[in-house]
């Protein structure tokens, strides 16, 4: 039994119930990263209800901006009003959050897509975390600016202070999970199931275009199929694409994985 945690961006949808119910149903626990504006739109209700059957939530921001691309207050109100909506939900759930969990939208933790400093990783390693979290899509990868790379450490100075901790995500082992990805507050994932890019405005644009594709890089992806190591499993919760998430754990399931809760 290889061990995983599932943590799902972009809660609450119209489906975030029939989402939570399977995943109850399959015994899957799962991380749900929430955005302010999804709250604002669809309503709490499916995050309180979430929350009762156990899943744990995290802060998403609120309008999925890329934190590169704002200023460092527009960030720090970002994540406060987020924080206090997801308070609110505990609130009316009967509950206190075990832990103050975050995820950046884009995983742009403030220097766009050079998500860690890369060349702090020698190759080939470099070169395989760059592809995991620009989700193997090229993208201009431009390093930073100081300017650039001071707002990512005062975004990171923030979540300390405001008293966010990583995700106790154990026993990853593969060789790259160190240094600033092992120790960033702020959730990263060592698979992505890519299912975005079966969004219908993306479809057809990147690597991964129908669900057997999908279900083929869980087959073939040599980070998640290591032996040895947990993995830290990234899968969204929209509209369009609400079938596909819960065709991917199931795949994953026959694959033996086994999903750990962080509560
Ligand atoms: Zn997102």
């Amino acid at each position: 039994m290889r061990n995983a945690y599932l943590t799902i961006d972009d809660t609450p949808s119209p489906h975030t119930d029939a989402l939570t119910d399977f995943l109850v149903s399959r015994n899957v626990p799962a991380i749900l990263y929430v955005r302010g504006d999804m709250m604002e739109q669809h309503g709490t209700q499916s995050v309180v209800r979430a929350i009762q059957k156990g899943f744990v939530i995290g802060n998403h921001l609120y309008n999925h901006y890329r934190s590169s691309e704002i200023s460092f207050e527009d960030v720090c109100a970002e994540i406060l009003q987020t924080q206090k909506m997801i308070d609110a939900c505990y609130a009316q759930a009967g509950t206190n959050q075990p832990l103050k969990l975050i995820r950046f939208p884009h995983l742009d933790r403030g220097s766009g897509g050079w998500i860690v400093n890369y060349d702090a990783y020698d190759e080939p390693h470099r070169s395989e975390i760059i592809k995991l979290f620009s989700d193997g899509i090229n993208i201009d990868l431009k390093k930073p600016s100081e300017e650039l790379f001071n707002h990512q450490r005062k975004i990171a100075r923030f979540l300390k202070e405001e008293g966010f901790v990583p995700a106790p995500f154990n026993g990853v082992t593969l060789p790259w999970y160190r240094g600033e990805v092992a120790e960033s507050i702020d959730a990263l994932y060592t698979y992505s199931t890519s299912d975005w890019m079966l969004l219908d405005r993306h479809k057809g644009k990147w690597p991964y275009k129908t669900l057997d594709d999908l279900k083929r890089k869980i087959d073939e992806d040599k980070n998640l199929n290591d032996p040895t190591s947990a993995q830290i499993i990234l899968g969204h919760d929209k509209d369009e694409i609400e079938n596909v998430l819960p065709d991917l754990v199931d795949h994953l399931l026959r694959k033996q994985f086994n999903f750990k809760g962080v509560a």
